[in-house]
């Protein structure tokens, strides 16, 4: 039986090449890096890795993440194509919108809550209202 396993590998090092090197920033990581880089290649995409995962998550849990996020997103470009109160429009007056109103109350329907036909937009006035008829101003 042969015992020749692999117990030799580790960090391939690459062709030595003539520029001075200095140990990679990684704790515990002997590698070699070229002048001018911080870590090794393996711990310099690592590193890039975390940070971009890091930021990212950041990024979603502050705006981004699940429904509401993608509610807001959706009724913000939403109210950039429809500028103005729909309700507002049909006497004639012009009042900017800011509410994206369901025309049909989606009552936690996903598909009639995402149906763009189905949204209005509408200013706060006209919503409060149209909300106040419709559930005789009992909850939202
Ligand atoms: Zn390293
Ligand atoms: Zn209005």
């Amino acid at each position: 039986m042969n015992i020749h396993a692999r117990t030799t590998v580790g960090h391939a090092s690459h062709k030595p090449s003539s520029t001075i090197r200095k140990p990679c920033a990684r704790p515990g990581c002997n590698a070699l890096v070229q002048l001018g880089n911080i870590y090794c290649v393996d711990h310099y995409i690592k590193t890039a890795q975390e940070y971009s995962r890091v930021s990212e998550l950041k990024r979603q849990s502050s705006y981004d993440r699940g429904y509401n996020g993608r509610w807001r997103k959706a009724r913000k470009s939403f109210l950039i194509r429809n500028p103005m109160c729909k309700e507002c429009e049909k006497t004639g007056k012009l009042t900017p919108a800011s509410v994206v109103d369901h025309i049909t109350p989606h009552k936690q329907d996903a598909s009639l809550m995402w149906d763009q036909s189905n949204w209005q937009a509408l200013c706060k006035r006209c919503h409060d209202k149209k909300t106040a008829n419709e559930d005789g101003g009992f909850g939202r």
